[in-house]
């Protein structure tokens, strides 16, 4: 078959693959923001049919056969389209490779698993959650060996979430990370500055809601080709001209849907960003979970905890807000925005501790997997690290051990993004201000058009071209580091609680 039709005939199928894989967000999406109790069973089937489609489109015999038609002919592929055969060949080496009965167990304990999850974690109860997270870890390293890595299975779940990744990589940023924010970390939660968040109650929902709308569209995100709608844990799924994202309100709290629609938002404007075509190709996704991170996290906190977005943003927060708000004065409201303190709970945890709560599962999970570690010692290795790094143990598996929904659902190797993709936000913040002057002084003015061009331009146009640490060192000139995360948190915090 000639080499081109034989490509084109893979995009066709790639595009097919990638409108099924959008059906099962859509799914997904209107679980969480619209579906009625009652219908949550047959929700599950649909999943499981459609995923039966998928699994289909993805090892039937001439997809394979286009494919080693076109590995045989590598020298006749510009470098675009070996990068499309690259990706295209490793989902079907994983779809091809995993017996059915292996995909089946691992669904049906995942969908178990989050059930007795649930119920350890309501019960404090480690040991009634523990056989199935020692079947997630087997699991776990079958699949990893099943796929070529039985000698290093966690660099295969790094490898997963963020290609290229390996666990020596996250070990030498995340040692050279700990080293400069342990200390700082200290500093700062022995300050005798302390914020004061209850001074932000009584916002109405409404109000905030016509805020976080207004602010989502001048960031620059897209509304005629994406919602903002409301769940109980905020989230952003689609891809291209159909981007879903959630947020939630709480009146005594509006800086909880503020952030989380602006976190979401990083995540939108990259899906937005993303080339439209050709569809289901290595460039037309995310580079990785650490570069979405990287976006979410960088709007989150670079720019709207900055001074510049606030001497922008206040008046309009003041004019959405209870009367009461009067009596606050700036600062108190710029340090509210940048409250730091200790938490047990990883998603309550402000900017500088969140990154301590990373490096603590990380070190647990590399140790699970190397067999340092065995799962029935994981509650007092959690405390143990807890104290050292976070300076609180916490008093119950609940607030410890079973806090995270991620090992219920068999997703090792993913707590890792969290943090590599703050070290990347906080490198591209730095060169965004080399190459932008102005960027600060346009912050101040509601003007985010210039950071969101460079963003596009620099990360958002290249889909998965380059990894994560490609785009570093292409972007800032530099490998990915953990020192400008530890520069960006010092100017930040120091002045505010170091006075
Ligand atoms: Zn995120």
């Amino acid at each position: 078959m000639p080499v081109t039709a034989a490509y084109s005939e893979l995009l066709n199928r790639l595009q097919r693959v990638q409108h099924l894989n959008s059906i099962a967000e859509m799914l997904a999406w209107d679980e969480q923001v619209n579906l009625p109790p009652g219908a949550a069973a047959l929700r599950g089937s649909q999943h499981a049919a459609l995923a039966d489609v998928l699994h289909n489109a993805l090892t039937e015999p001439r997809h394979e056969t286009l494919l080693r038609s076109l590995a045989a002919n590598l020298a006749l592929l510009t470098d675009d389209q070996r990068i499309v055969l690259d990706w295209a060949w490793r989902e079907f080496k994983r779809a091809k490779t995993l017996p059915a009965s292996f995909v089946r167990e691992k669904a049906e304990l995942a969908s178990r698993a989050f059930h007795v999850w649930v119920r350890a974690r309501q019960d404090s109860d480690f040991e009634a959650f523990r056989p199935c997270l020692e079947r997630q870890l087997e699991l776990a390293r079958t699949e990893a060996e099943l796929l070529g890595f039985g000698d290093r299975p966690y660099d295969y779940f790094l490898d997963r979430h963020d290609p290229g990744t390996t666990t020596e990589t996250v070990n030498r940023l995340f040692t050279e990370l700990r080293a400069g924010l342990v200390p700082l970390v200290r500093r700062l939660l022995d300050s005798p500055v302390r914020p004061n968040l209850e001074c932000l109650r009584g916002f109405t929902v409404a109000s905030q809601q016509a805020l976080v709308n207004d602010l989502v569209r001048r960031l620059g995100f897209d509304m005629s080709c994406g919602r903002l709608d409301v769940s109980v844990h905020p989230f952003c799924s689609g891809h291209g001209t159909d981007v879903r994202m959630t947020t939630r309100f709480d009146p005594d709290n509006p800086l909880d849907s503020l952030f989380s629609a602006i976190h979401e938002t990083g995540h939108g404007l990259y899906e937005q960003g993303l080339p439209k075509e050709p569809a289901g190709t290595a460039f037309t996704e995310a580079a990785g979970m650490a570069v979405h991170e990287s976006q979410s996290r960088l709007w989150e906190n670079q720019v709207a905890r900055s001074a510049a977005f606030w001497s922008f943003f206040e008046p309009r927060f003041r004019a959405a807000g209870p009367a009461s708000l009067a009596q606050v004065s700036s600062e108190q409201l710029f340090l509210a925005v940048n409250a730091v303190g200790a938490t047990p709970i990883r998603v309550d945890a402000d900017e500088t501790t969140y990154n301590l709560h990373i490096l603590l599962r990380f070190d647990l999970e590399r140790r699970l997997f190397s067999g340092e570690l065995a799962v029935r010692d994981l509650p007092d290795a959690w405390a143990a690290a807890s104290s050292e790094l976070l300076g609180i143990a916490p008093n119950s598996d609940r607030l410890g051990v079973l806090q995270d929904v991620h090992w219920s659902a068999g997703a090792f190797g993913y707590f890792p993004s969290y943090c590599l993709g703050n070290m990347l936000a906080a490198q591209l913040w730095e060169q965004a201000h080399h190459t932008l002057p102005s960027l600060d002084a346009d912050i101040a003015e509601g003007n985010f058009a210039g950071l969101l061009q460079w963003l596009r331009t620099e990360i958002h146009t290249h889909g998965r071209r380059h990894n994560l640490f490609a785009l570093a060192k292409r972007v800032t000139g530099r490998e990915l580091s953990a020192q400008p995360l530890l520069d960006y948190l010092k100017a930040r915090y120091e002045p505010l609680y170091l006075k």
